[in-house]
């Protein structure tokens, strides 16, 4: 029988979504790990009650996370994933020529969820040569390796739990130090509508270290509100600095759906109503 998922944004505020069926539902040492089927988005994946990514959209959230700060850095080669268990931005980072792409993901329920009920957001990312699977804490990763990146991307639940300290100011200090001369960071900020608070303290933190931060904005009508952030911190490249032309020249052939030149400016240049929220 069909039932209502209720995702919560914000204060007195949330989306409501039809499941038709029920096809994992567990509860790992982290969280509780479920996929529904759901008659607008397909099979969907959520943790906890927050609603992480699903068939019909995975790659409105994916490609932006991805390819932006990967087109920001000149040439990347070797590329740190922290989270994102479903494989999906992955998936996306391995579109270009890296050589290597580490993925440290806490809960390997996620990642075992998703190759089995939604083996199409990952697709042979997981298989892939240059990829090695950690599934350990981001943060202690982050903290112990010797490992130099070009690109870390931070693809992480809300703050809640283990992944609180991966919105902190320690672990971008960290990050700072992985990634080499043309490093690029970009992590998922949360909503420019209820989470506010959550996107003006990342801006804050990464500008300890960090002197480019940029933050950027996505459609993603899978949750809450529609409207997402993401935001960049790099040691040199500022992505407001590429034109529309010089991104469509790297992004070429990946067959993208969302993200191109003229998205890549869109994205970096919010509309006035929210131009205080993301650049203050
Ligand atoms: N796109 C999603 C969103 O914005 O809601 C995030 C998706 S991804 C599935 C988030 C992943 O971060 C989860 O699988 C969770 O287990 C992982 N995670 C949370 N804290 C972590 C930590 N400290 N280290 C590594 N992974 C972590």
């Amino acid at each position: 029988m069909a039932e209502w998922l209720w995702d919560h944004g914000g204060e007195g505020f949330a989306q409501v979504y039809r499941t038709d069926e029920v096809l994992f539902d567990a509860a790992s040492p982290y969280q509780r790990v479920r996929v529904v089927r759901t008659p607008m988005f397909g099979r969907m994946l959520v943790l906890d009650d927050a609603v992480q990514t699903s068939e019909a959209d995975e790659f409105c959230y994916h490609e932006l996370l991805a390819h932006l700060p990967l087109v920001t850095h000149p040439a990347p080669k070797r590329v740190l994933i922290v989270g994102g268990g479903d494989g999906g931005l992955l998936e996306e980072a391995l579109k270009h020529p890296v050589e290597r792409a580490v993925m440290v993901e806490i809960d390997r329920m996620v990642v075992d969820a998703t190759l089995r009920w939604i083996p199409q957001i990952p697709g042979e990312a997981f298989e892939d040569p240059r990829t090695e699977l950690r599934i350990e804490d981001g943060f202690a990763y982050v903290r112990g390796c010797a490992e130099r990146f070009d690109v870390a991307l931070v693809d992480s639940t809300d703050p809640q739990g283990p992944s609180v300290p991966l919105f902190g100011a320690a672990f971008y200090g960290d990050l700072h130090r992985l990634l080499g001369e043309d490093g690029v960071l970009a992590v998922q900020s949360g909503s420019p509508l209820y989470q506010q608070d959550l996107v003006a303290e990342v801006r804050r933190n990464l500008r300890q270290h960090f002197p480019v931060v940029r933050t950027y904005l996505a459609c993603v009508p899978s949750y809450p509100g529609v409207l997402w952030t993401f935001t960049l911190a790099s040691k040199r490249h500022d992505p407001k600095a590429l034109d529309p032309q010089q991104v469509d020249r790297r992004v070429a052939g990946l067959g993208l759906r969302y993200y191109t030149g003229l998205q890549h400016v869109a994205s970096l240049n919010p509309p006035p109503f929210l131009r205080d929220v993301l650049e203050a």
